[in-house]
């Protein structure tokens, strides 16, 4: 048992041009598979902690046993973030204005001003992350909507700052073979193949 690699849902190829299939099919059988690879190992013995989704097992990073803590942040965090980053992206991308719903584009426009305006915030959040990480989409306690970037593989889960309902993954293996050191491109094409209706279904949850 333990935490398995989920299945894409889609190709390698479903969301060129905007990310390589090349890029898609080692991040996620080989970077992700990682992750899910060195958590299991990293939780063998601790069978108190079974049961738990990934996302109840981040979020309780604080509370676990030192023995396990660094693992379950890099490899727990790369499992959840990855799992969550491969169902924001859709074949064929998915327009805000088409596919966000009313309350996601509310809650939007009440955060940022509009869509152009939250484009340029997390633009400049993943281009500002200094190395490995992060730029997200935190949907907070009050429902309220902010961007913020983290290191490495933590996430507003494990910071106690949010439920992140959107992830752009800024690690050079996210972007390198076809971007290289362009990083602002590679977001601005990762923000064509945005998944708006699985952003609002998450941003309704
Ligand atoms: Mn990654």
């Amino acid at each position: 048992m333990g935490y398995e690699l989920p299945e894409l849902g889609y190709g390698f190829d479903a969301v060129e041009p905007h990310i390589d299939s090349a890029t898609m099919e080692i991040h996620h059988d080989r970077h992700h598979a990682t992750y899910v690879a060195n958590l299991n190992a990293a939780l063998e013995g601790n069978g108190n902690l079974e049961g738990l989704s990934i996302g109840e097992l981040v979020s309780k990073l604080e509370a676990l046993p030192d023995g396990v803590k660094t693992a379950v942040r890099n490899n727990g965090g790369g499992h959840y973030n990855h799992s969550l980053f491969w169902t924001i992206i859709a074949p064929g991308g998915s327009g805000y204005e088409a596919n966000a719903s009313s309350s996601l584009k509310a809650a939007v426009t009440e955060a940022f001003g509009g869509y152009d305006e939250f484009v340029n915030e997390i633009a400049a959040a993943a281009a500002g992350q200094f190395g490995s990480g992060w730029a997200w989409l935190t949907k907070e306690g009050s429902g309220a909507l902010k961007v913020e970037a983290t290191a490495n593989q933590d996430n507003p889960l494990m910071t106690g700052s949010g439920t992140p309902i959107l992830g752009v993954d800024v690690w050079e293996h996210a972007y390198y073979l076809r971007y290289q050191n362009k990083r602002p491109d590679y977001v601005q094409a990762w923000l064509q193949a945005v998944n708006w209706t699985e952003v609002s279904r998450r941003f309704a949850e």
